[in-house]
């Protein structure tokens, strides 16, 4: 039985594939591409010729079956995309999970994502964050996906083209708030590449007036924690009394008590001295 490798593979610069990654394409039987257009410069570039097939979006299922039966067959394929990881909003899911059904083994050679890098260049929080990759063009779904994700406190990372992303930053704007930041990080690796921090209202001002270039991944801050809920004075001393009953002396127990809920300490503890009857 042969082996599927998922090569990762540059998402502008061709100084970032990797040379494991170039050594895989060299060695393999052969390559299935989602544009074989594409990858051919690739393969040029890198002095490499081997023979590919097409495997994209419409050809899946049937194509997908006659790579698994070559691999069966004792052959080795490399899948790639026209650019970064392939199953990232690109082809190669279906295979992978073919290959996992058939007991085939897999290697992973890992490459650029355009996700990672704008995560990791937007300079929001990075410790937990949420890929939604592309909106859908039809306008309710899109407005549905964004409610959907309105309350997640992680990151999201969002893939957008140029012709959508006024609409997509109107949307966002509306349904988290034009307070809410954003990066948008844009033809990253590339000559023009940019990379805006910005708010979602400051970023629908300058795409009113700017056109939109290239290619797009936007990062959109979480949601704010929710506001704690205010405690009143009355709940204040109720607190003091509770940590006087826990054998904090009266006296801490305000100084703890004023200082996380912003009351004036002298204030609370007459008022929890009052609540135990006056006595201290
Ligand atoms: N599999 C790819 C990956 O791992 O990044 C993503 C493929 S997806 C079909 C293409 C989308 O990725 C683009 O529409 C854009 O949102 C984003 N993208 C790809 N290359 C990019 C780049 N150089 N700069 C910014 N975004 C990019």
């Amino acid at each position: 039985m042969g082996k599927l490798y998922l090569v990762g593979t540059p998402i502008g610069n061709l100084g970032d594939l990797s040379p494991r990654a170039a050594q895989v394409l060299e060695s393999v039987d052969f390559i299935a591409a989602e544009d074989t257009r594409v990858s051919l410069k690739l393969l040029n570039h890198l002095g490499i010729k081997k023979p590919m097939v097409s495997y994209f979006q419409h050809n899946i299922r049937q194509r997908g079956q006659q790579i698994l039966d070559r691999i069966l067959a004792g052959e080795n394929c490399a899948i790639i995309t026209d650019a970064g990881m392939p199953c990232i909003s690109d082809p190669g899911e279906d295979l992978v999970a073919l290959c996992h059904e058939n007991q085939v083994p897999l290697e992973v050679v890992p490459g650029p994502s355009a996700a990672i890098a704008a995560l990791a260049a937007s300079g929001l929080p990075t410790g937990r964050f949420a890929f939604e990759g592309f909106l859908s063009v039809k306008a309710s779904s899109r407005m549905e996906h964004l409610e959907s994700v309105k309350n997640d406190r992680r990151t999201l990372i969002f893939y957008e083209a140029p012709h959508k992303l006024r609409a997509t930053l109107e949307d966002m704007a509306r349904v988290f708030g034009a307070e809410r930041r954003i990066t948008l990080a844009r033809e990253l690796t590339k000559v023009h590449e940019e990379i805006l921090r910005t708010t979602l209202g400051e970023a629908c001002d300058l795409y009113a007036q700017r056109e939109p270039k290239g290619e797009f991944v936007l990062v959109v801050e979480g949601a704010p924690e929710p506001e704690s809920t205010l405690v009143t004075k009355e709940q204040a001393a109720e607190m003091i009394v509770q940590l006087n009953g826990c054998g904090v002396s009266l006296s801490d127990a305000a100084k703890q008590v004023a200082a996380d809920t912003g009351y004036k300490k002298g204030e609370l503890y007459r008022m929890a001295l009052a609540l135990q009857g006056g006595e201290g």
